[in-house]
């Protein structure tokens, strides 16, 4: 019998995706909370978004790293909007990036 979806397992954080036909890279890094104190960057030139990697040293769960992703790509997509007042918005950022997030993760196909 195959064993039923956990959307708690679902992979959420892909290694690169496209805006616009760019290509955005994602990747983890160890000491981003010590380097940034931030457990998420979005680097506009380097179309680079870091997370903070769960383990050596720091321990983030799964399900802050995953709401740090689509808050970086909140970010990301309205940079690359030229929205720059709501790329400003931390609250509209954080807001829109958790319905995004909830969407994805509870979609039904
Ligand atoms: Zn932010």
């Amino acid at each position: 019998m195959p064993q039923k979806e956990d959307e708690s397992e679902k992979e959420m954080i892909p290694k690169s995706f496209q805006i616009f036909g760019h290509e955005f890279k994602v990747i983890f890094q160890d000491d981003l909370i010590v380097e940034e104190e931030a457990v998420g960057t979005y680097r506009h030139g380097k179309h680079l978004i870091t997370i903070q990697n769960n383990g050596k040293g720091v321990t983030i769960l799964k399900s802050r790293q995953e709401q740090t992703f689509f808050h970086e790509i909140t970010h990301c997509i309205l940079d690359q909007m030229g929205e720059e007042k709501l790329y400003h918005n931390e609250k509209f950022v954080d807001l829109f990036s958790q319905c995004l997030h909830q969407i994805l993760k509870t979609a039904k196909y």
